[in-house]
């Protein structure tokens, strides 16, 4: 079966980060359907691609996808980028795709840039375990509970240069000033920028630096459990003060945060 459907990654900053084979599918489907045509006939134009450009996004994903399957049932090939990076990831692609899957139509996916993958091949860790929660909820009282959905994995987020010093702060408050944070601006671009450290120390360097442009992050899962701990052994002392046995605090605790029952026994001894 020929393939007529392609989800094609496009470089997240630095135009030169496509790949030849990307170069290849782009200049020979019939169409292009991306987020916004503006931003997509910059590369056609760098990259000579002559396919008809039409716009697909979230607002209009669910029609789009009609007239994807059309153009297919026709005979005609068809690829989808995003303004930047993978399409699917933080950008529409997944309504369109369950479609195609629906229907299916044979689709295939060329890789190559990828904000959270290029983040994380900068980024030293003790474990390949990684949370990506996509762009970070912007109340505290989200970022509070997926926050610590995912506390003990490192938890890589997206978010805006307008809101971030805002998470920071709401980080320093759930976690603790010493909770170990990195943030990346500007990816592959000319003001490149990766910067590791407590979040505290992070928000005092923001506050004095400009933080502009696009944001990856990632919170460190050692440090906060530490955090975590010395939060828990907090609430274990109350517990005790009211004259609960250990075997209570952790039935409690565990019950109501989600804990280890022997972790907590463990720390309630201690
Ligand atoms: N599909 C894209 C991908 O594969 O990474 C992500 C699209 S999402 C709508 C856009 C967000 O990704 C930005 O707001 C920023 O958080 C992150 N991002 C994209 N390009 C970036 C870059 N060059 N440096 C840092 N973060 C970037």
């Amino acid at each position: 079966m020929q393939i007529q459907f392609y989800i094609v990654a496009t470089p997240i900053g630095n135009l030169g980060d496509i790949s030849y084979r990307a170069v290849d599918v782009l200049k020979q489907v019939d169409y292009i359907a991306c987020e916004d045509t503006r931003v997509t006939r910059i590369l056609a134009e760098k990259y000579g691609f002559k396919a008809k450009l039409f716009d697909c996004h979230k607002f209009n994903e669910k029609e789009r996808s009609e007239k994807i399957i059309s153009l297919i049932d026709e005979g005609s090939s068809v690829a989808l980028v995003s303004d930047a990076g993978t399409p699917g990831i933080s950008d529409p692609g997944s309504v369109l795709i369950k479609e195609l899957y629906k229907r299916n139509i044979k689709i295939t996916s060329v890789p190559g840039a990828c904000a959270v993958a290029t983040f994380l091949s900068l980024i030293p860790r003790d474990t390949e375990e990684f949370a990506f929660i996509g762009f970070i909820p912007r109340t505290k009282k989200q970022q509070s509970d997926i926050l610590n959905k995912y506390r003990h994995t490192n938890c890589v987020f997206y978010d805006s240069p307008n809101r971030l010093m805002e998470t920071l702060k709401n980080i320093k408050e759930i976690f603790g000033n010493d909770t170990k944070i990195a943030v990346a601006r500007e990816l592959t671009k000319v003001f490149e920028e990766v910067k590791m450290d407590s979040v505290e120390k992070i928000i005092d360097y923001y506050e004095n630096n400009p933080l502009k442009g696009e944001i990856v992050a990632m919170i460190f899962a050692d440090n906060k459990n530490c955090t975590r701990d010395s939060e828990l052994i907090q609430k274990i002392n109350i517990l005790k003060e009211q004259g609960f046995s250990q075997k209570d605090i952790s039935k409690i605790l565990s019950s109501l945060y989600g804990e280890n029952k022997n972790k907590i026994y463990k720390l309630a001894m201690n």
